[in-house]
């Protein structure tokens, strides 16, 4: 694991993300270069690998020197040390494996999530998975996902983690969908945080990635000692661009946080409105409900404001009358592409229902990218009213 860089933490997110890797630079480019040896010379007397600036690299299971640049930067980033993995999934599997828990505690998010932990089910016959209200014990592995797929709606981390820590348990918090700045889960008092580095760390659906990000350094030295055994590696190409996004991560993700407001209070106000004028030029009563962090009510112990100070995140969900509309729409839309995942420049609009049975079929999750606010309100308002003509002509 590489030592941290010591100024960053004196560092604003922006700053860090572009230098908090520098102290790992082998080479006098200023851009980090792509290393896709998979092995390094040894050092002849020692046997180990050849020191490169402050660095061994050996075999590249175990670290290249891009991948360590990027755990530099996302550990900064999100206040821990980060180990990276080949996906999200595979970081919560490495977490599972490692901490064995014979109880997990969770809340239905993310489809994936479940498929980890009926997997980890099948080695660890006898683990009981039960709901997030339930009463804790300790060495409980309490998984909590929020903001929530697929309604972006969030969930009081604080809370949580008392909760957790009273009994005992631990409190991982999967922040995909609120990276930084939006959400520090470590100042709330969760342990370990998990991202899939796939979504708004990539930020250009190119990659998949994942990362685990511990404030304790023992446990991202163990994680890395297990990522060597199991190979779960991220390929350098993947490190090599979430590096490259990440420099960008701040600016691109509140200006998606600040588009995603916008247009989930203007969807807001098209289902309640009552006349063209109201729901501005959406057809009346077609929209029949929206979803998202902004439009919850909470109860009044629950901080917002410390949990999501710059604002809630870029993803949302919202209702058709029909399910038979929901698809139309999701279809029809030209610039929202019509796909799974979320977190890329370019806006998402899912119909969640394909993949997950449980999910409402009039539901259409969007993920809000970086295109201009009224280029997308006319794209889904077109859409909408050209599902009147295409039922009109049909009958
Ligand atoms: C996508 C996602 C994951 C899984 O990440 P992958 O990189 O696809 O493996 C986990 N949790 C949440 C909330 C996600 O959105």
């Amino acid at each position: 694991m590489p030592a941290a860089n010591a100024d960053y933490k004196s560092w604003d997110i922006s700053t860090a993300s572009i230098h908090a890797d520098k102290h790992l630079s082998i080479t006098p480019e200023i851009a980090p270069g792509i290393s896709l040896s998979s092995t390094f010379l040894y050092n002849k007397q020692t046997h180990r690998g050849l020191n490169h600036g402050k660095e061994e690299y050996e075999y590249s299971r175990d670290a290249t020197p891009v991948l360590r640049r990027t755990e530099a930067v996302i550990g900064s980033v999100c206040n821990g040390f980060a180990t990276a993995y080949s996906s999200g999934l595979t970081a919560l599997f490495a977490l599972l494996v490692r901490f064995r828990p014979t109880r997990i505690v969770m809340k239905r998010g993310y489809f994936g999530s479940d498929n980890v932990v009926n997997l980890y089910k099948t080695i660890a016959p006898g683990v009981k998975v039960l709901p997030i209200c339930a009463q804790y014990e300790e060495n409980d592995f309490v998984w909590l996902e929020t903001p929530l797929n697929p309604t972006g709606e969030i969930e009081d981390i604080r809370y949580y983690a008392n909760k957790a820590h009273a009994a005992g348990a631990m409190l991982v918090v999967d922040s995909t969908f609120a990276p930084p700045p939006l959400c520090d889960p470590f100042k709330l008092g969760a342990d370990v945080v998990v991202h899939s580095g796939t979504k708004y760390f990539g930020g250009h659906a190119d990659v998949l990635y994942g990362v685990v990000v511990s404030k304790c350094p023992k446990l991202a030295e163990e994680l890395h000692e297990q990522r060597y055994v199991f190979g779960a590696v991220p390929g350098n190409l993947e490190s090599w661009l979430v590096l490259r996004s990440m420099k960008t991560l701040k600016l691109r993700v509140l200006q998606q946080s600040k588009t995603a407001q916008k247009l989930v209070s203007w969807l807001a106000n098209a289902a309640r409105g009552a006349t063209l004028e109201e729901t501005d030029g959406i057809p009346v009563g077609d929209i029949v409900g929206v979803k998202h962090a902004s439009l919850q009510t909470f109860s009044p112990s629950f901080d917002v404001c410390s949990q999501h100070p710059n604002g809630f995140g870029p993803v949302f969900s919202f209702y058709f009358k029909t399910p038979e509309q929901a698809l139309w729409v999701a279809r029809n839309l030209k610039i929202f592409h019509f796909a799974t995942s979320l977190g890329g420049v370019m806006s998402l609009v899912d119909w969640r229902h394909g993949d997950d049975k449980s999910q409402d079929p009039r539901l259409l999750r969007v993920s809000v990218g970086l295109e201009d606010i009224e280029d997308l309100k006319n794209d889904i308002r077109r859409s909408i009213t050209a599902y009147h003509v295409y039922t009109q002509t049909k009958l």
